[in-house]
């Protein structure tokens, strides 16, 4: 058996690394271990709202939080406080041709299903890991020139009756068979001539589909979410964030009621709000809960200039499932200007607080605020900061508005606040055990700076298709000794405080999974998976993966087997930049690992971590060329190279590429999207001067390392 990390860039797939195209991706996945014979690939049950809300069903992983309380809990106990320390690798699928892998595997009935890279989705034996089917939406043909915006890696699928519904990163919601993963329906839910893309899960219910979209910081969005028929594929309601033109006429009175919080010609900049995450249903109230995004412009003065609380940005709206009308909101951030977005997971429970059942909705949005809101009618019952809070000092519990600290908006365009555009808290899952009443928050600690150097706020127009936000930010500093830490917090929602705390070196880290075993589990982003007492943050067990994980685990079990699964690939915005350290592009393999009690298979190590060495080559940069390239490459190449060409893994490190010294060939790339397969976008509409320029300037980053700016994100 020849080494699976034998041949060049740890892929078994040359003919990818040359920008050939198999007809079929059949040098795909490879798995080793697990025992048992091949699945019969019978799709099982038909999943309903039945199903999905089930919460005492055990067996299965049926939507991105497992049920649609989104909690993440499994009543699963074979793999307990008791038991964790006999887990072993029951099997492992190599992933060779996949890079960033951040989603949630789904099971039902005994199959896996997970999208990855490049929006492939899989079928798996979920008892074996055998391969079962693989469908490709073939993104890089369909949409080369739009991979500019976004990212090539998608959080999760979604199952409703016989089928698997997956979004694209170029916008298309698709219905495949679970039984076979063939393409039963596809339909275009954005504007192609629009930067916008999807990297969140369709969320389903009642026989209905529903996704947004992100791009606010790429250009003037104004973001909505659309709900299609589950069968059909046909659009059967829209939902707009943010109200348009007046003079267009508003869709409906939410928009005319959010339009009274809105300032000046905000319409021309788009407003904003997108909704690429959170999406939540109570099948008992019969509501649907958005988190809504940030505006756009990130600057409230250019996009509203006499203030405003610009709804229905940075909020949670509830909506009839059925058509869409508008029920209620919660607006976590009034007039947001921080990309203080609120579209991070929308948890449901039933909790006692003072001596009350109360039906609420948890949230832990980029803010730092963690927020108890009665979900029957959206009113806050409580929000307390769960990170370091600079910005507001409390949420005043008469108004449920924060309380804001004075020039936290940057009004003299430059501000240190925290948390900051990554949030105290990102798209990362929390999850809930109701048997410990504690919530599991992956969280992030980070000072931010804003700047408006060299912002011109009258003359500013919206971008397409590349990053200005009409302020810049950067994370201050890189290292615990600077303040950017992570960490994995135990919260109690009913208190609102903090009951254990693990801290963790890198802000990167991924989401969590909790048992009625009294676990939760955790990867990080040095590469170790970790299981801790639930109750207590004691570790009850850990083992080294080899490379950043950036996916949270799953659990569910098959005839009598548990297994805990999760996908193994560092990835994500905040894998874009540099940071963690070492886990190069193409050097560490991807995979996908269940584990179980009785697991016993050696996986084979991963090459160490590598940061890679700048090039040395005779390049003259000529220096004239610097500002265009500069600019052209932080705001359309540093997104996945890394702001200052720090790559941090999810894209090659182009300072230690021979490409860019090829003028023919790095043109080539970006013109002819040669690598587009390979998630490389095609541009082809950069000049030849702006193409010279990025070359001149990563040369120039060789030499001044650190000298660059930071890319636009989030
Ligand atoms: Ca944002």
């Amino acid at each position: 058996m020849p080494s699976l990390l034998s041949s060049a860039g740890g892929s078994r797939c040359p003919w990818l690394l040359l920008g050939l195209v198999p007809l079929v991706a059949a040098c795909d996945a490879e798995t080793r271990g697990g025992g048992g014979d091949t699945g019969s690939i019978d799709a099982g049950v038909y999943i309903d709202d039945v199903a999905l809300g089930n919460d005492a069903e055990s067996e299965d992983w049926l939507a991105y939080g497992r049920t649609y309380s989104e909690q993440r809990f499994s009543p699963l106990d074979q793999v307990n406080t008791e038991t964790v320390m006999d887990l072993g690798v029951a099997w492992y699928m190599d992933l060779p041709a996949d890079r960033g892998l951040v989603s949630t595997p789904l099971v039902a009935d005994g199959i896996l299903y997970f999208i990855g890279s490049m929006n492939r989705v899989r079928a798996v034996d979920a008892a074996s890991g055998e391969m079962l089917w693989e469908y490709d939406p073939r993104v890089w043909e369909v949409a080369a020139d739009r991979m500019r915006a976004g990212w090539e890696h998608n959080r999760g699928i979604a199952l409703w009756g016989d089928k698997v519904y997956l979004a694209t990163w170029d916008g298309r919601l698709q219905a495949l068979d679970r039984e076979n993963g063939e393409l039963v329906w596809s339909t275009m839910t954005v504007d192609p001539d629009l930067p916008l893309y999807i990297t969140g899960a369709p969320k389903v219910f009642k026989g209905k589909v529903l996704i947004g979209n992100g791009g606010t910081e790429i250009h003037a969005a104004r973001g909505y979410v659309t709900a299609y028929d589950a069968e059909t594929g046909e659009e059967d309601w829209r939902f707009w964030i943010v109200p348009g033109n007046p003079a267009d006429g508003f869709e409906n009175e939410a928009m005319a009621m959010a339009a009274e919080t809105w300032t000046g010609e905000w319409w021309e900049f788009g407003g904003g709000g997108n909704a690429w995450h959170g999406f939540t249903y109570d099948p008992e109230l019969d509501q649907l809960y958005i988190g809504t995004g940030n505006g756009s412009p990130w600057d409230q003065k250019v996009r509203s200039p006499d203030g405003g609380d610009n709804l229905f940005l940075t909020s949670i709206v509830a909506l009839d499932p059925d058509d869409g009308e508008y029920l209620w909101h919660y607006q976590n951030t009034p007039g947001e200007t921080w990309d203080f977005n609120a579209n991070m997971d929308i948890v449901l429970a039933d909790l006692e607080i003072e001596g009350e059942a109360r039906k609420v909705l948890m949230q832990a949005p980029k803010n730092g605020f963690f927020y108890v809101i009665d979900r029957t009618d959206g009113s806050l019952i409580s929000a307390e900061p769960y990170s370091p809070v600079t910005w507001a000092t409390h949420v005043d519990m008469a108004t449920g508005r924060p309380v804001e600290v004075p020039d936290a908006r940057y009004e003299d365009g430059h501000q240190i606040v925290s948390p900051g555009p990554a949030g105290a808290h990102n798209w990362h899952a929390m999850s809930y055990n109701p048997e410990t009443g504690l919530v599991y928050i992956p969280t992030i600690h980070v000072n931010t700076e804003f700047s408006q150097e060299g912002v011109d706020l009258e003359a500013w127009e919206s971008p397409f298709w590349r990053g200005d936000m009409a302020v810049s930010w950067a994370i201050v500093g890189s290292s615990r000794e600077d303040g950017v830490t992570g960490a994995l917090q135990a919260w109690d929602p009913v208190r609102q405080e903090r009951v254990w705390e693990i801290p963790l070196d890198g802000f990167w880290n991924p989401g969590t999974l909790t048992t009625a075993g009294g676990l939760v589990f955790q990867g990080r982003a040095d590469g170790t998976l970790w299981a801790y007492d639930a109750a207590t943050g004691e570790t009850a067990w850990t083992m080294d993966l080899g490379l950043g994980i950036s996916a949270p685990p799953v659990t569910y079990s098959v005839d009598g087997t548990q297994y805990v699964a999760l996908l193994v690939g560092w990835g994500g915005g905040g894998a874009s930049g540099g940071g963690e350290g070492g886990w190069s592009y193409g050097q560490q393999m991807r995979r996908l690992v269940a584990f179980s009690l009785d697991g016993s298979v050696d996986m084979p190590p991963q090459p160490p971590r590598v940061v890679p060495e700048p090039l040395k080559a005779d390049f003259a940069v000529d220096e004239s060329r610097l500002a265009l390239g500069g600019d052209t490459y932080e705001r359309t190449c540093g997104v996945c190279h890394g702001g200052g060409g720090d790559a941090g893994g999810m894209a090659p490190d182009l300072r230690a590429s021979p490409v860019v010294l090829d003028a023919e060939q790095f043109t080539d790339i970006l013109r002819n999207g040669s690598r587009a397969p390979l998630g490389m976008p095609r541009f082809q509409g950069l000049g030849d001067e702006e193409i010279e320029g990025i070359r001149h300037y990563i040369r120039w980053l060789v030499e001044n390392p650190g000298g660059g700016g930071s890319a636009a994100a989030g």
